[in-house]
């Protein structure tokens, strides 16, 4: 099969993980005329409840994966932690979109700044810290402030410790958790903003408007559709997108968050190749939404409009927000949207709403 050979509707979409992005994802490629089978260690999961087929087995269990490949026409992923070995064993027997290549950067966080300089794209002043030692020469190196961050296996905040001057740095080692860190310059932003932009196998690309992103202890808490920054701001962050998909040669979205600092500058935090918690509000207020987005880019179709029809918010609803639903679905331009879960967690992300802002239509 050449790359860029449409997989057409009819076909099986094998994803790997199964939270509520893998769910968002079955439902739009159901409306598109394809079956998902999820494969993750999880069982009655989000993404299982709604999708054709389902493995529950380890992501290093290579029988299963062999058999998860030989029952799909391609794979891709809602997450991007997946063993090397694993995405080997799946590229040997079928198309895997996006590649090894934008897994590897983005599951590291010293990798990814690194690929990032290497494009001459800004990030945050960084050091790579492999002990409480490191830690404090870098400290100073950065100022006595910074962030310090595992350098994988890190979400949401977690893995990440503020460093202020007096901070006990074996402390805050132990606490980071990690074998290996980083240490990131503190950014005193002015407001953080992603960007996502699909890419197809031909090359082909469309992004989405900058957004912003408000974090409530370090989780999404809103996005804010459009960010409201100076076009010069948001072509940069356009810019930037896309020249990161073309390096990474991602086939499916890219998702990259930024800082803009109050000069107006741009600096990118974190890279995710798949769809994003920041593009939800796509699912009602632009003409395609990024699932469906997605589904084309990974299936080799022609890529939707990413227009905006309308401003929007969206809303984490996370573990107790989620009994809020009767008043949301009550409110006139509110669209709701749960992720099927059963057990509620401090902190678990639930569902979300986008809110749409009808009377500020696009001319
Ligand atoms: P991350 O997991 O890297 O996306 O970080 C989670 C959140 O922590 C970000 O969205 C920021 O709000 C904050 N943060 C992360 N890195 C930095 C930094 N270098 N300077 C300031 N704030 C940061």
């Amino acid at each position: 099969m050449t790359r860029s050979a449409p997989i057409p509707p009819g076909s099986t979409i094998g994803i790997l993980g199964s939270g509520q992005l893998g769910r968002m994802t079955a439902l739009a490629a159901a409306a598109l005329g394809y079956r998902c089978h999820i494969f993750s260690p999880d069982e009655a999961s989000p993404a299982g409840q709604v999708a054709a087929a389902e493995t529950v087995a380890d992501y290093t269990d290579h029988d299963a994966l062999a058999s998860f490949a030989a029952a799909v026409d391609v794979v891709t992923f809602e997450f991007e932690n997946i063993p090397h070995e694993s995405v080997q064993l799946l590229e040997r027997l079928r198309p895997v979109r996006p590649g090894w290549q934008a897994l590897q950067v983005s599951q590291d966080r010293l990798v990814e700044k690194d690929f990032l300089r290497s494009l001459e794209v800004r990030t945050a002043d960084y050091r790579a810290v492999a002990g409480p030692e490191e830690l404090a020469a870098a400290a100073a190196d950065l100022g006595g402030e910074g962030v310090l961050k595992t350098t994988r296996f890190g979400y949401d905040g977690k893995g990440q410790v503020r460093i202020r001057p007096g901070t006990d740095l074996n402390d805050a080692w132990r606490e980071m958790g990690g074998r290996v860190g980083i240490l990131e310059a503190f950014v005193d932003f002015e407001r953080e903003i992603s960007v996502i932009v699909a890419r197809s196998a031909d090359g082909s690309e469309a992004a989405y408007v900058p957004v912003e992103n408000r974090h409530k202890d370090h989780i999404l808490h809103m996005t804010l559709a459009p960010a409201d920054i100076a076009p010069e701001t948001a072509a940069e962050a356009d810019a930037i997108a896309r020249k990161i998909a073309r390096s990474l040669d991602i086939v499916g979205l890219l998702a990259v968050e930024m800082f803009v600092t109050k000069d107006g500058g741009v600096l990118v935090n974190e890279l995710a190749p798949r769809p994003h918690n920041s593009g939800h509000w796509t699912m009602d207020a632009c003409v395609t939404g990024q699932f469906e987005q997605f589904v084309r880019a990974v299936c080799g179709l022609p890529l939707g409009s990413p227009e905006r029809l309308c401003d929007a918010t969206m809303t984490n609803l996370l573990d107790r927000d989620v009994d809020r639903w009767p008043e949301i679905l009550s409110e006139p331009n509110a669209k709701l949207h749960l992720y099927g879960k059963a057990e509620v967690r401090p902190g678990r992300k639930m569902g979300h709403v986008n809110r749409l802002d009808v009377s500020a239509k696009k001319d």
